[in-house]
């Protein structure tokens, strides 16, 4: 008998992941390396809230927690429990969306995007997603081997939709488009007129509109962020939402979409979704309590929160207007700024040269599919004030180091 140790037989990842990358998460996993080495770094690459100055609401703590002892503690409903339903009803329809067919609480928007791109999309469609994107569509659709057709985000135009772009990404295979708005990750904040010749051509082609709005409530400036559904409600709308962001508790992983357009239109795709729903049980159980109180009690935190988004958004932009090499279309939204840089290198070398010779963390613009031969950046704008400017002269300084 040898003695011999069997030969390591790898076991291989599926070859539909090759294309999968979340370069968020992928540089956290450098920085880390740094941080065990003693190394402090400054992190401008993760949104969210709850890791800097900002604090989940009590009350939605409350309200999770009454219903933990109130015994809310088994599986839920599939499409999510009634009184959360409802409130995100009352509130969808106070915002002035019509025809709503379904509505269902999922495991962040993560899920809903998950869910409701398996539920449509077949092994020839394709579907549109925005350049630059944020990565959570891409990574699903190379899970379901699905070609994405990217369109174009327009710089010179306030980062709105190329529309033109848009409507030449069709062909008789797209089942859909994804719409980020507001925006991660340029904070734009899209036009009526945008919206209504978005809905057009979905209205044209038969196309599903997912409508990511997320970072809705976190709009800085006067200007209002319009749904994308109030304009259409003859087109089939996903409209996506959660209390990850404005409702600062990203780690309970609650989210929920909202299905409108017309009944005999959409019925058989809302059988999908739910067929889906069902497959993987529920989402979290007593945490879905906090909706009601996220969409119908005090939001005094909110203003607060947007208050001081403001200050910081202003600090990035007052920045990368008197920095040499660098430009950047002010952020009307979220938490996220995307100046563009004029360097040499590709924006990945710079990003990991800041972090190794600066400690600072930020993303690169491929990273969120932003084509060569731009080099952009996306800088989070959640921490402090003198932490911020402390990275931003970092950032500034290593330009300048490098400028020829
Ligand atoms: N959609 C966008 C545009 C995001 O920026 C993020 C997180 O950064 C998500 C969805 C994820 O949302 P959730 O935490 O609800 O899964």
């Amino acid at each position: 008998m040898s003695s011999a140790l069997p030969q390591v037989r790898e076991i291989l990842a599926s070859v539909r992941l090759d294309p999968v990358r979340y370069a968020i998460r992928d540089l956290a996993v450098l920085a880390e390396d740094m941080a065990r080495q003693g190394k402090e770094i400054l992190p401008l690459n993760i949104g969210d809230p709850v890791l800097f100055d900002f604090c989940t609401p009590p009350h939605l703590i409350e309200a999770a927690a009454q219903a933990m002892r109130d015994g809310h503690n088994g599986y839920a409903p599939s499409p999510g429990v009634g009184v959360a339903i409802e409130a995100i009803r009352a509130n969808a329809e106070e915002e002035g969306l019509r025809n709503i067919q379904s509505i269902f609480i999922t495991e962040g928007v993560s899920e809903a995007v998950d869910i409701c791109l398996t539920a449509l999309l077949g092994p020839d469609d394709n579907l549109l997603t925005p350049s630059p994107e944020y990565p959570l569509y891409s990574a699903i659709l190379a899970k379901l081997g699905i070609q994405k057709k990217s369109y174009r985000l327009d710089e010179a135009n306030n980062w709105e939709p190329d529309i033109e772009h848009m409507a030449s990404r069709v062909n008789k295979n797209t089942r859909g488009l994804v719409l980020i708005n507001p925006n991660n990750p340029t904070g734009a904040v899209y036009s009526r007129s945008t919206l209504e010749r978005i809905a057009e051509i979905a209205r044209r082609h038969n196309l599903v509109i997912f409508t990511d709005e997320i970072y809705e409530k976190l709009v800085l400036d006067s200007e209002s962020h319009i749904p994308i559904a109030t304009l259409a409600p003859d087109v089939a709308v996903v409209t996506l939402n959660g209390l990850s962001k404005a409702c600062l508790a990203p780690g309970w992983r609650v989210g929920w979409g909202i299905v409108s357009g017309d009944a005999a239109a959409v019925r058989p795709y809302v059988e999908g979704i739910h067929k889906l729903l069902r497959a993987r049980l529920c989402a979290n159980h007593p945490l879905q309590y906090a909706i009601p109180a996220a969409l119908q009690g005090p939001d005094e935190y909110l203003h607060e929160a947007v208050r001081k988004l403001r200050t910081r958004r202003d600090l990035v932009t007052a920045w990368a207007k008197k920095t040499p090499g660098v430009s950047c279309v002010p952020p009307k939204a979220a938490f996220y700024a995307f100046p563009r840089l004029d360097i040499e290198e590709d924006d990945e070398t710079f990003v990991k040269g800041l972090l190794k010779e600066k400690n600072v963390l930020v993303v690169h613009g491929s990273g969120f599919d932003q084509p060569p031969p731009y080099r952009h950046i996306r800088i989070v704008f959640l921490p402090r004030e003198d932490i911020l400017q402390d990275a931003l002269n970092r950032i500034a300084a290593y330009l300048r180091e490098r400028a020829p």
